[in-house]
């Protein structure tokens, strides 16, 4: 161990039951919309990587292929702006753009209150785009389906090893941009192993937007 490490421990943090009751309560609103979702057949996708990992080009080129099948909604959470959900309404999709101000995740309380803008009876697929993050979204599940974390190959060698809760949570995982990897000196093939070696039971796709590669075996992964 490096002695120039501070390492936090457990219960060291001030606030550590306000937040454990915090997360017990997120859980329970996720819950009961996970229930709505299923009242209305509703497929629910939390997207969730690091801001420009691609999760909206990535939903984008998904949206172009099954739009004749479904009627799709996006839930974009975004910290102020709402540019991801006007590119994804382009394609006929009816967007919600939650701005979080300064909170770093979407909750499913904000779930919760998106939801009665919605009109569900109409609807059969939503995407919900989280806040641009890998640490706290792995915390507070919104009651989705499927939780499909996107990296890209741009962030480097060691995203995967250097949070592994969040992959830890996710179904399918994406590796984006992999028009990329020779570019940028990133084996693919490692990135994948660290995945494995966090998720054993995870669907990891090579994906790139632009190329189009990988797309349809990522609509398979989220089994849409
Ligand atoms: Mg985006
Ligand atoms: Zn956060």
């Amino acid at each position: 161990m490096n002695e120039n490490v501070l390492k936090v421990e457990e219960g060291e943090m001030l606030e550590v039951e306000v937040q454990e009751d915090l997360l017990e309560a997120n859980k329970r609103l996720a819950e009961a919309n996970k229930k709505i979702f299923d009242k209305h057949g509703v497929k629910v996708i939390d997207v969730m990587g690091s801001i420009g990992s691609g999760k909206t080009s990535l939903i984008e080129e998904i949206v172009k292929k099954v739009k004749d099948k479904y009627k799709i909604a996006m839930i974009a959470g975004d910290v102020t702006t709402r540019i991801d959900a006007d590119r994804v309404s382009r394609h006929g999709v009816q967007t919600l753009q939650i701005n979080t101000g300064k909170e770093c995740h979407l909750d499913a309380l904000m779930i919760k209150k998106a939801l009665t803008k919605l009109d569900l009876k109409n609807l059969n697929l939503i995407f919900i785009e989280n806040v641009g993050n890998l640490i706290c979204p792995a915390d507070f599940p919104l009651g989705a389906h499927e939780r499909l974390v996107v990296v890209s190959v741009t962030e480097g060698p060691y995203t995967i090893q250097k949070h592994p809760y969040i992959f830890m949570d996710a179904n399918v995982i994406a590796i984006n941009k992999i028009d990329l990897a020779e570019a940028m000196n990133i084996n693919v093939e490692e990135l994948i192993k660290d995945a494995k070696k966090i998720n054993f039971n995870c669907e990891v796709v090579v994906t790139s937007a632009k190329t189009g590669e990988g797309i349809e075996k990522l609509i398979k992964a989220l089994k849409i």
